[in-house]
């Protein structure tokens, strides 16, 4: 497992498994030069997707409603597997989903803290979006995670986040208990509470204090967008 477009090919049995034939559920495409059916495409360079050098590429070409212009900008084709990601690109892109060796796990908000805390050991790529409609995905190809030690590589649209799973798990715990006195995200977000929520705070101007510290900091926008 190397890169995304592999794993998801993989995966999907886009190329064939010899291990188990039954899988190999290839699917080809078609040039409309010649009228045939084809394997790979017959262009040599470095792919724009995830840097990998191939002599069986495609045209960089991408659909009208691409709009990754400076994320793939610096290869010459689009390699034989990445051009099954740009294929499926509608699934990638509205859809949170955790792709390791074995599982390709697509997800919606409400169990995304839930498989935030509960990674995997083992290699994982991670994907999460706010707007469900930006192609964050293309940022992805080579972010792979070889487990759940140490910083943890995700994207949310097309930001990339590195963070140590102690730190979202301590952040989550301090968004869980001003949510359960009702203070709204917005408030969470800005770290300016209104006077109303200030006064049902236990420790109030420690909380302020730290919400001020917390304000504009990504990882906690996060924490409070993945959290009830
Ligand atoms: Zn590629």
């Amino acid at each position: 497992m190397k890169t995304l477009s592999e794993s998801i090919c993989k995966l999907k049995g886009v190329f064939p498994n010899f291990k188990d034939l039954n899988r190999w559920t290839y699917q080809p495409f078609f040039n409309p030069k010649n009228g045939k059916f084809v394997l790979y495409g017959d262009r040599k360079g470095t792919c724009c997707l995830c840097g990998e050098k191939t002599d069986k590429g495609f045209k960089k070409k991408f659909g009208a409603n691409f709009t990754a212009g400076p994320e793939v900008s610096m290869g010459t084709v689009i390699c034989e597997k990445c051009i099954h990601l740009i294929k499926m690109s509608n699934e990638l892109r509205r859809s949170m989903w955790l792709v390791t060796e074995t599982d390709f796990k697509k997800f919606k908000k409400a169990e995304a803290k839930d498989i935030v805390l509960n990674l995997p050991d083992e290699p994982f790529f991670l994907y999460l979006t706010n707007t469900w409609q930006k192609v964050g995905w293309v940022k992805m190809c080579n972010m792979i995670n070889h487990g759940k030690n140490g910083l943890i590589c995700c994207c949310v649209d097309y930001d990339t986040y590195f963070v140590e799973l102690e730190v979202i798990q301590d952040l989550f715990k301090v968004v869980e208990e001003l949510r359960e006195l009702k203070i709204p995200k917005s408030e969470l977000e800005s770290g300016e509470l209104s006077m109303h929520h200030y006064k049902k705070l236990e420790n109030p101007r420690e909380t302020q204090k730290l919400l001020k510290n917390y304000a504009g900091n990504p990882v906690w926008k996060l924490c409070v967008y993945l959290n009830e």
